[in-house]
């Protein structure tokens, strides 16, 4: 992968970092338990506080996508397959930058037959 290109990626992660970022304290609830507790009220309030929970569980492993996917950019080692070090389609790249496997081992890994370091 050129210079160019991976200065690209590096911004475009960069970018999708920040987004993420902002969207994670946007997803800071401090729900006020201390009103008086409709039942049917609090279900529903506790049905979007574990929405949210899993949306931010989601967004945080993704944002350690994003950070490992720039370190590689910094170690140089950006674009290659963390399982068989082979090198990750470029189309495969473009869609989505933080891959960490090329798309093989990909579906290994959502075949359960991949062990996650
Ligand atoms: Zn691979």
């Amino acid at each position: 992968m050129s210079k160019s290109s991976l200065k690209d990626v590096k911004e475009k992660l960069l970018a999708e970092r920040e987004l993420l970022i902002r969207k994670l304290k946007g997803n800071d609830l401090s729900v006020d338990d201390a009103e008086t507790p409709d039942p049917v009220d609090l279900a529903v309030r506790n049905y979007s506080k574990n929405l949210m929970l899993a949306v931010s569980e989601n967004e945080t492993k993704q944002l350690a996508l994003i950070d490992e996917a720039v370190m590689r950019i910094d170690d140089n080692e950006y674009g290659h397959c963390q399982n068989c070090k082979k090198q990750i389609n470029a189309k495969r790249i473009a869609a989505i930058p933080s891959a960490r496997y090329c798309l093989d081992c990909q579906e290994l890994l959502e075949k359960g037959l991949l062990d996650e370091e």
